[in-house]
């Protein structure tokens, strides 16, 4: 497969998703877990009814939106749904009345800081309702009586998530868990569908050592909802895990550890990193926002963290109008995937390899040592013997590679090589 064409088609992705009114449930939802179904045929489509307890929450009423607008008093339609599903308070509840500017002014929220962009709010588990707008309009409104609208439903339904699985050699599983619930915005979060079909599309034609759990949950309450169902198996069988979102802009790269901040994910993140984006900046767990909140719980505990571009809550165009389309690009999203393959690879390579015999193996006689010496050929026999050095049965590849001073993913098809050759076992 060519690697090169995958940020093509992840925009074409996100740009066709973008539109699609998305919350943590209803029509929205389910549309996009539609479209991934056909990047990812396996794809199961769940549904959890609404009223289920998951731990301490419970599964919220679904809300549909038919329409929603407000008419000011020369009768002209200002704000309206239908040009940016941002426009509407998620989670609104129903008002249809004549109110004045004063009364309506309760109702809106907007940011004086950056004008003229819409902001995305949301009020998921207090009833009100209320618009979206940019600043610069809201100040342009004149006193007087409007009529505001807002069609929306709620009722008993349920909470949608889709989940596939691709299986591998072993039992244990790499999870990876993204969200599908924010409204018409890419970066966060419509990046990191995106990049999960991609990651579909690449592991499905390789060989593996691990099992991969894809998952699409609305955030929070999907994930909490999808981890309430499968908490054991998720324990026993997790080896590692990302939450992929914010992986669309080409402005930055950024890693938030998982809450221990030195397991497996983090070791192989970091050394990543450090090769691929140097100049890539580390977060803390106390920075965290997304559903690692719910898979680095005490309760659940699994090793998962999260490589991002721009990261969510940093950049100005963060939950607003803003990010569009024109904030995210191939290129961007080509890089993430990049770096996400990079990271797999390893985790998939990075074992603990012992030396067979006890003194140097004689590598000429097996062909892998250059039997010539001149300038240059000694680099890589170096690295062979290096590597032969320090498999001891304790250091795992990244720690050899970090004492070297070369990536791990070069000495992971050496060492393959070497075990092949039968001067190399694997430890675990
Ligand atoms: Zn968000």
């Amino acid at each position: 497969m060519n690697k090169t064409s995958q940020g093509n088609m992840m925009f074409k992705l996100v740009q066709e998703l973008f539109p699609v009114c998305r919350s943590l449930t209803g029509d929205g939802v389910r549309r996009t877990l539609g479209v991934l179904k056909r990047e990812i045929p396996s794809l199961a489509i769940n549904e959890v009814p609404s009223g289920t307890e998951c731990f301490d929450w419970t599964v919220p009423d679904e809300w549909e939106v038919r329409d929603a607008w407000v008419i000011d008093p020369d009768g002209e339609k200002i704000v309206d749904f239908n040009k940016s599903n941002l426009h509407l308070l998620g989670y609104s509840i129903p008002f249809d009345g004549e109110i004045t500017l004063e009364e309506l002014d309760t109702h809106l929220y907007s940011l004086p800081e950056q004008p003229d962009l819409i902001p995305y709010v949301t009020s998921y588990y207090a009833p009100r309702w209320g618009f979206c707008l940019p600043h610069s309009q809201r100040e342009k409104l004149r006193p007087g009586l409007y009529r505001v609208k807002i069609d929306v439903e709620f009722s008993k339904g349920s909470l949608t998530y889709g989940e596939a699985f691709l299986p591998g050699e072993g039992e244990k599983e790499i999870l990876l868990s993204t969200y599908i619930c924010h409204p018409s915005m890419a970066n966060d979060n419509l990046s990191g569908p995106a990049l999960m079909a991609a990651l579909w599309r690449w592991l499905s034609a390789e060989k593996r050592r691990f099992s991969y759990r894809f998952v699409f949950v609305p955030e929070t309450i999907g994930a909490i909802a999808y981890i309430s169902q499968n908490l054991e198996e998720l324990r026993k069988k997790t080896y590692a895990g990302y939450v992929l979102t914010c992986v669309g802009d080409n402005n930055a790269v950024s890693f938030l550890p998982s809450r221990r901040g030195d397991t497996v994910v983090d070791k192989v993140s970091r050394h990543v990193l450090r090769h691929r984006a140097p100049g890539f900046k580390e977060y803390s767990f106390l920075d965290r926002g997304s559903d690692e909140r719910q898979y680095c719980s005490p309760g659940v505990d699994l090793p998962v963290a999260s490589i991002m571009r721009s990261k969510y809550g940093t950049y100005p165009e963060y939950h607003t109008s803003a990010d569009n389309l024109d904030f995210i690009s191939p290129e961007g999203l080509q890089g993430s995937f990049e770096i996400y393959c990079k990271c797999l690879d390893l985790l998939e390579g990075n074992r603990v390899y012992r030396t067979t015999f006890p003194c140097e193996p004689q590598l000429g006689k097996r062909g892998l040592y250059p039997t010539l010496s001149q300038k240059g050929s000694s680099d890589e026999a170096r690295i062979y013997m290096n590597l032969l050095a320090y498999a001891d049965g304790e250091n795992d590849l990244i720690d050899i590679a970090e004492r070297i001073g070369v990536p791990a993913e070069e000495l992971v098809p050496i060492a393959e090589k070497f075990l092949s050759h039968g001067l190399l076992e694997i430890c675990e």
